[in-house]
């Protein structure tokens, strides 16, 4: 039985229609919030920003006129971390491929690249074709060569006639895999060369220094010309005549006597501070040391190209965008209203009897950092936090279904219960998932087997697009989910008993999805799952789907013969097939049955 206790005629006023704590106020700040954060000059709020500077103290100084304590370092509403930004070469980057190569120029001979680790190595040069292993084609690059502690010479790209009639590439020629196969090895290094047949002139690729990646060996690339002097100095045949013996199946591996390369990738990266934003309620009573978090991530993407596919003609093509300020209104400025709202409605009602904490998370997008900090060096006991709500993109309730997804209801014993209780009187059509999902900063709190919550009013085309803006936010819906919340969060924090933590088996886990080869161009809705089959919330234009007559609203129910009842499904149907290949889509559109052919894209 849930305990029923001060704040029953609040929510019996909500029963009755009549607004707690004045609700068009609540909307208004809401509105307030999200366009404080959401505005350009917070410049999307990406890490290491001034924007996301200012985003932080609003949220400090919303806090504390919320009556919220401050939680962070040394008395602070702050506790800082350290963020990689970026990488940056320096001279230290070197390489020597042997006496025959000559002395090597960074970026005219050779570069490290933007996947590479630091280390410094050296060791005698292998050729390694291609470094590919394949069942299907049979191949092994490494079949008769040993690279323990050697240093690889290989060829990016794949052998002539792999690719696809379309002219993509398959996943063999993807570097990471080579590295992988490499590393596997024992191989210290590893130094790329384009194979001759590449077109155009004998250049080197730009070292992203925004890539997070680090697959964990030093890896270069050098040009073909030095490479030439390479092979030569170590007996081998040119690049031309090696390439021909490996297109015609015959493996060309081969160490290259007496010739030694030692090098260093050489690059610094810059870390910058980031904030998360903690503020509190201190309990009253004997639960007091135990914990209620709510949390809510306010960074964002900052000004950057639009990601996203684009297609043409049915193809994915690349896009040049120019780089444009990420607004994140939904994701995350609604969250963070939220969370503001949420602090205040406490403050207004008695004191909870476990304490609260208030986080506005940092670094989410980039890889949930703030919220991994926040775990592994809390300012509480991890083991007295009995609950976690996290609200990540409540900004578009859809003003007709009025439906709200709550992810992690699976994860504690009575979450079920807690929701039906603390919705009743509210607007909103509750969608519940099990599983709590790996997506936002609860999947921290999960792990350390936190019952956590997700709320989430849903996809839509906006996401993560410079067109996530704050004229598309439901405010009014906004407010309604943040009532809910509150509800949830005053009864986690009054009720006596803590709620169990269960395991939850995620869908995500379970199919092990790396990747996509293969791409549709559509927007799955990742939370209905009322109803069987996958909802489409929207098709890219010049995609496959649309091309193929798919629209959004349409229910997929099967793909290739394969039954589609999630997104996981959906992205598991495919998973054997190559851009051009036609698969028959089953969908329902307005009760009626269609069948539609789509011409798989290749994944760029
Ligand atoms: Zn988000």
């Amino acid at each position: 039985m849930l305990r029923r206790n001060r704040w029953t005629a609040a929510l019996l006023a909500m029963a009755f229609g009549l607004p707690v704590g004045c609700a068009p106020r609540v909307e208004k700040r809401f509105e307030r919030h999200v366009r404080y954060l959401a505005d350009d000059a917070r410049e999307g709020r990406g890490v290491g920003s001034r924007g996301l500077e200012l985003s932080a103290d609003y949220i400090a100084r919303e806090f504390k006129r919320a009556g919220l304590m401050p939680a962070g370092d040394q008395g602070t509403y702050f506790q800082a971390f350290p963020m990689t930004l970026h990488r940056e070469l320096t001279d230290e980057a070197r390489l020597s491929l042997g006496a025959a190569a000559g002395p090597l120029a960074l970026g005219a001979d050779f570069t490290p690249l933007s996947f590479s680790s630091n280390e410094a190595f050296s060791g005698e040069v292998v050729f390694a074709g291609y470094g590919i292993v394949s069942e299907d084609p049979k191949w092994d690059d490494f079949a008769h060569v040993d690279l323990k502690g050697k240093v690889a010479l290989m060829l990016t790209g794949e052998p002539a006639g792999w690719a696809d009639k379309d002219g993509f590439p398959t996943r063999h020629s993807l570097l990471q895999h080579k590295v992988y196969n490499a590393k596997d090895r024992g191989a210290a290094a590893i130094v790329f060369v384009d194979p001759a047949s590449t077109n155009g002139p004998d250049r080197l690729p730009r070292f992203d220094a925004d890539s997070p990646d680090d697959y964990g060996l030093p890896a270069f690339q050098a040009t073909r010309a030095v490479a030439e002097r390479v092979l030569a100095a170590g007996g081998a045949a040119a690049l031309p005549s090696l390439e021909a013996d490996l297109a015609a199946g015959r493996m060309a591996s081969k160490a290259l006597a007496g010739v030694t390369a030692d090098g260093a990738a050489g690059f610094v990266r810059r870390e910058s501070p980031t904030w998360n934003v903690c503020g509190m309620i201190d309990g009253e009573g004997p639960l007091s040391n135990e914990w209620i978090v709510l949390g809510a991530h306010y960074d964002h993407l900052g000004i950057r190209k639009p990601m996203g596919r684009k297609f043409k003609g049915g193809k994915a093509v690349a896009d040049d965008e120019p780089p444009q300020i990420h607004n994140g209104a939904d994701d995350n400025a609604s969250g963070v209203a939220g969370l503001i709202e949420v602090a205040r409605m406490f403050q207004r009602d008695a004191r909870p009897r476990r304490s609260v904490m208030f986080v506005a998370f940092s670094a989410e997008e980039s890889g949930l950092h703030g919220s991994k900090f926040f775990v592994a060096n809390s300012p509480i006991p991890v083991d007295r936090i009995v609950g976690m709500l996290n609200m990540d993109m409540i900004g578009r309730l859809n003003p007709d279904t009025r439906e709200l997804t709550v992810f992690g209801v699976g994860c504690g014993e009575g979450f079920g219960e807690i929701l039906r209780w603390a919705s009743a009187g509210l607007n909103l059509k509750l969608l519940t998932t099990d599983d709590p999902g790996g997506r936002s900063d609860h999947a921290a709190f999960v792990a350390k087997k936190v019952p956590s919550l997700h709320l989430y009013t849903g996809s839509h085309t906006d996401y993560h697009r410079p067109s996530d803006d704050t004229h598309l936010v439901n405010f009014a819906g906004g407010a309604e989910v943040t009532r809910l919340v509150y509800g949830i969060a005053r009864e986690l924090a009054d009720r006596e008993a803590r709620l169990e933590f269960v395991e939850v088996k995620s869908s995500e886990e379970q199919r092990g999805m790396t990747g996509f080869r293969v791409v549709m161009g559509l927007t799955p809705n990742y939370t209905d799952t009322s109803q069987p089959g996958m909802g489409v919330d929207g098709v890219s234009p010049e995609g496959p789907a649309q091309l193929a007559g798919m629209q959004a609203g349409d229910r997929i129910l099967s793909i290739g013969g394969k039954m589609v009842n999630n997104v996981y499904d959906y992205m598991a149907s495919t998973r054997n097939n190559k851009a051009g290949d036609v698969v028959e889509v089953v969908v329902i559109r307005g009760g009626e049955r269609k069948v539609l052919s789509v011409t798989l894209a290749g994944a760029r």
